[in-house]
């Protein structure tokens, strides 16, 4: 199906210029191999005059042989005052021998003056022969037209002038850029729609997230004739990041009924953004619109209520259309339907007949009242609904338990021993750790491995301590939230107490317990 909107990713280029993200090689061919399978249009995989490790990727990524996407490498237009077959840049252009290459050019006359220090008509022969002699070389060209917002709002003949000097070159594309993201929706319709009226050539949008207005510039462009968008996954970038094309992707499906990537990979999306993220280290963002854990997560009793029997009352679109899912959450605003729906969620058989249900919700708003939290903490929530409705045994109880520490002044050690019962049998462990928490989580584990092999595979990814304030007068409570995997699944557990051990001792053996019992 032939696209309305070309897709041109540049996580690998722009994106990783972001604060604290850092792509080796191999992450690179990771992500642009996911790309190409999404459907992207364009994988544009870095700036080859900048560093060995981008050039390193385009010789990689030849022997890959990209199908659908095309690579693009990315430079700069011609030195000042040099030939462009002499500029040594171009050169390294070209040995990247990507089927695109992506040319940044000066639009607007304040870097022409102050920052390039040329005259206005040599920037313009600057961008002229360098397209002219990419296209010669028989590659596709993407022009960048670097602040053409900003460029266009200070001098509107001079910016047409530099994207026509493109266009006569030869240039595919001309991308208008809002490099410093300050433009506003509206300013950016109105010039390119200037530009849309004026060129021939396919005009793109790429657009900055510094006022947040990423995505909705990048949209308002597109709606005013813009057929190429350029962005990021996950909207990384420099500064506060580009236009997200986590956001632009589904919009262009759902919302403006057109065509970006194939249809068949929307439902894959949300797995594209965490793939990426995981491969950048960074934690996935739980709000990220469309495919964030909250993006369809409902915690109003009414909210509840109403999508049980029209989802689309408080939902913009199905959650997997993009391959994301409904959550509901319970808290003390939490009325029946949601313990109802989150029990079912949770694989317990619920109904508004069952007799414990009144114990139940009355339970977790005690609970919640004396400072526990349940949102984050389904592994709990499960357990306590288990408790009441099935009144099983747990399958291990906590005997005793002792934490002592030992330092010198300049480094110190935990100790813990805990002491556990398993049906008749007793075990007894000791073990180290950098803290308290670390040693009594290694010590009941130790203990209870024995009994449950598959513990091995589990691990803390998140602890987290907040103190709740006290209005008593007595020592304030803590909270603690753990987050653990076993490779496969994630899941929360929550404990409250005025010790903060104590405290993690709880929400730690709430997590083993909700894996040794969970269905
Ligand atoms: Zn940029």
């Amino acid at each position: 199906m032939k696209p309305d909107f070309e897709i041109y990713d540049t996580t690998l280029r722009d994106g990783a210029q972001a604060e604290g993200i850092n792509f080796s090689v191999a992450d690179k061919i990771r992500i642009a191999e996911k790309l190409e399978a999404f459907g992207v249009h364009y994988i544009e995989g870095g700036w080859p005059g900048s560093n060995p490790r981008d050039m390193e990727f385009f010789v990689q990524a030849r022997k890959k042989k990209f199908k659908r996407a095309k690579i693009a490498a990315f430079g700069f237009t011609r030195r000042k005052g040099v030939a462009v077959e002499d500029d040594e840049q171009i050169r390294t252009l070209l040995n990247a021998e990507t089927p695109v290459i992506t040319i940044v050019g000066k639009t607007w006359l304040l870097h022409v003056h102050e920052v390039l220090r040329v005259k206005p008509e040599e920037n313009l022969a600057m961008i002229g022969d360098t397209i002219r002699f990419l296209k010669d070389h028989g590659k596709i060209v993407v022009y960048d037209a670097e602040h053409s917002f900003d460029g266009y709002k200070d001098e509107p003949d001079y910016a047409m002038a530099t994207w026509q000097a493109a266009e006569k070159a030869g240039a595919d594309v001309i991308c208008l850029c809002d490099t410093n993201g300050g433009c506003l929706p509206a300013e950016v319709a109105r010039i390119t729609k200037a530009a849309v009226g004026r060129l021939n050539a396919r005009v793109g949008i790429h657009t900055h997230n510094d006022c947040g207005f990423g995505v909705a510039n990048a949209i308002a462009a597109m709606e005013v004739g813009a057929k190429h968008v350029q962005g990021t996954i996950n909207g990384y970038g420099e500064r506060t990041g580009n236009c997200n094309l986590i956001s632009i992707i589904p919009t262009i499906a759902f919302k403006m009924n057109k065509v970006g990537v194939p249809p068949a990979s929307l439902p894959k999306l949300k797995e594209l953004s965490q793939f990426v993220d995981e491969i950048a280290n960074i934690r996935h963002d739980p709000r990220q619109p469309w495919v964030g854990q909250t993006a369809f997560a409902h915690k109003g009793g009414i909210h509840v209520h109403a999508i049980e029997r029209v989802a689309r009352s408080y939902e913009h679109i199905d959650p997997t259309a993009v391959g994301n899912h409904r959550r509901v959450l319970v808290s003390d605003m939490s009325g029946r339907t949601n313990i109802l729906v989150k029990a079912q969620e949770l694989g317990f058989k619920l109904t508004t007949e069952t007799p414990e249900l009144k114990t139940i919700l009355a339970r977790i708003k005690e609970q919640e009242n004396l400072g526990y939290e349940f949102e984050a903490a389904e592994g709990s929530l499960a357990l306590l609904i288990g408790k009441l409705l099935q009144h099983r045994e747990p399958p291990f109880a906590l005997d005793t338990y002792h934490v002592s520490m030992r330092g010198d002044g300049k480094s110190s050690v935990c100790e813990a021993t805990v002491k556990v019962r398993v049906g008749d049998e007793l075990a007894h462990t000791v073990a180290e750790g950098d803290g308290p928490v670390n040693a009594l989580d290694t010590a009941l584990r130790a203990a209870l491995v024995k009994f449950f092999p598959h513990l091995k595979k589990v691990t803390l990814t998140d602890y987290k301590v907040r103190i709740l304030e006290s209005s008593t007068g007595t020592a304030a409570k803590t909270r603690v939230l753990i987050t653990s995997t076993d490779g496969k699944n994630e899941w929360g557990t929550v404990g409250v107490s005025e010790n903060i051990i104590e405290a993690s001792l709880q929400a730690l053996s709430d997590s083993i317990e909700y894996l040794l019992t969970r269905k």
